[in-house]
């Protein structure tokens, strides 16, 4: 199996992090309360039942209702957007399960957010923004295939077949560190075991200024940028696109 290498996916939580705790709390917060004007009915509901559906598994959320609701918590999303973002999708899972929908376990959910209003140019996008949510538009000028790419894995040691769960992946493929079974000293030999890891699909497309943005002069820039879970199979290249939700981590 073809596994995507893992340039910049969220890091996932491991130890407590407080803010991202606060920010997990919020954020179901917000799916639970913040309705659409007059009707009484969380605006977020029905989208996040329909993640449910095999085919499904990401929410797309307005900005501009999350600042409507919590200014402090749109401020931490968008400046900590990299060290929060494995919170909120936790969050939208707690909130599928409260309103009583029967999720898998191991179905992971995404959040995708709309109408991002720090919009930056390619150019722009210097080491200070890091880490943050920004929007980006420019032209889709490639393509590459889509992938699965490995979330968490679990691996069966080879020497004593005990299975080690969840082991979250670290930008390259990472196995165990050490056998789980105390009595076997294996840090090496493991064998990933597909069915009962976690994936996402995964998609690098590579996105270049346009020419109304471009200085006099210049020669256009380009970033690559990776898509991942209901955004892959979107871009074509030639596209102009608007990429709302962008956790930069990348090298210039
Ligand atoms: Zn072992």
């Amino acid at each position: 199996m073809d596994i995507a290498e893992n340039p910049n996916k969220a890091a996932a939580p491991k130890q407590k992090d407080a803010i991202g705790e606060k920010t997990q709390k919020l954020f179901q917060d917000f799916l639970e309360l913040f309705k659409s004007d007059g009707t009484g009915v969380p605006k977020y509901k029905d989208g996040a039942r329909e993640l449910i559906r095999p085919e499904r598994n990401t929410l797309e959320v307005s900005f501009d209702d999350v600042e409507a609701f919590n200014q402090r918590l749109a401020t931490t999303i968008q400046e900590e957007y990299y060290r929060v973002y494995p919170y909120v999708c936790a969050a939208l899972k707690l909130y599928i399960q409260d309103i009583g929908e029967d999720i898998p376990a191991n179905k992971d959910v995404y959040v995708s957010f709309a109408d991002v209003n720090s919009k930056a140019r390619v150019r722009e996008l210097t080491a200070n923004k890091v880490g943050t949510l920004i929007r980006i538009t420019g032209q889709v000028v490639r393509t590459h295939p889509v992938h699965p790419e490995l979330v968490k894995g679990t691996f069966i040691c080879l020497d004593c077949q005990t299975a080690v769960k969840d082991v979250e992946q670290q930008f390259k493929y990472t196995q165990p560190s050490i056998c789980r079974n105390p009595t076997c000293s294996n840090r090496s030999r493991f064998m990933l075991d597909i069915s009962e890891s976690h994936f996402v699909d995964f998609q690098k497309v590579r996105i270049q200024e346009t020419q109304a943005e471009l200085p006099r002069g210049s020669i256009p820039r380009s970033v690559e940028v990776v898509l991942r879970a209901e955004a892959v199979e979107v871009a074509q290249a030639g596209d102009k696109c608007d990429l709302q939700e962008l956790s930069l981590l990348y090298r210039m």
